[in-house]
């Protein structure tokens, strides 16, 4: 028999470099290797971003170098650190994150050990009950004035925040649902813009150039600030101009004498 047969090409393998042939059919649809182990060994594009996010939520690095990369040339950022730290990780062996944050790759972060071992690890975090986590968030909240933001938890919480991803999806439902949206913030309150000193000097010009202590809306209308630095502060407004400008001004500033 002629070979290849009518309808029939020959074509070399590009994985394994050994010939075979081909119906033309599957030519036109673009086939280029002799079997299906070959063409997953294939070779592919690189990716070459320097820090990605996987859908598992680990950070991957481009280390087209390194003995373990993937064929896109990249490296899951936690045990590449370690590695970096300690050498090649073993055979079948995990890095686990130590505070739960699967980004969080600090060095001190990080803990190696068997997969087996690390999969049991996990299986612990599934012991908690709902109820279990509501009173460890409470009693975390109550720690931090009441409020919570997920810094603060992962710094005084004994738990990781994992168990919480399971029961309620995302942080932010676990702690509207356990403890109200009061209690979410995401970083720690932002500096004040204004700092004490220029809060009482401004109350002073003011004052002198009024000829008395100024209103909320003289004060809101002063061009500076408005009077909430000055409320957040010292407590309120009163207060306040009671500490800088004295007990007086409290009553001079136009509020009525109930008499
Ligand atoms: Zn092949
Ligand atoms: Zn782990």
């Amino acid at each position: 028999m002629s070979f290849p047969r009518p309808g029939w090409t020959v074509l070399t393998c590009l994985v394994c470099e050994r010939t075979f042939p081909i119906h033309n059919s599957e030519v036109r649809k673009g086939r280029k290797y002799c079997s299906r182990s070959c063409w997953r060994k294939r070779p592919i594009k690189r990716n070459p971003r320097p820090r990605t996010i996987t859908a598992n939520g680990y950070v991957s690095v481009y280390a087209p170098d390194h003995p373990t990369a993937d064929r896109q040339g990249r490296v899951l950022e936690h045990r590449l650190v370690w590695e970096r730290a300690h050498g090649l990780l073993p055979e079948d062996w995990d890095v686990h994150h130590k505070d739960g944050d699967k980004t969080n790759n600090a060095l001190e972060n990080l803990e190696a050990m068997p997969k087996s071992e690390h999969t049991s690890l996990h299986v612990a975090d599934r012991r908690y009950t709902r109820q279990e986590l509501i009173d460890n968030l409470r009693e975390v909240a109550a720690k931090n004035g009441g409020r919570i933001s997920h810094k603060a938890f992962k710094r005084l919480s004994p738990i990781t925040h994992t168990p919480y991803f399971r029961v309620w999806g995302t942080w932010k439902k676990a702690v509207f649902e356990i403890l109200g949206k009061e209690a979410y913030y995401k970083k720690s309150p932002a500096k004040p813009k204004y700092t004490r000193n220029q809060l009482v000097k401004h109350l002073r010009d003011l004052t002198r150039t009024l000829g008395r202590a100024p209103t909320i809306d003289e004060m809101n209308n002063s061009g500076f600030c408005s009077y909430q630095p000055y409320a957040r502060e010292w407590g309120s407004w009163s207060e306040a101009k009671r500490v800088i400008l004295g007990e007086d001004s409290v009553y001079k500033a136009g509020r009525k004498r109930v008499s």
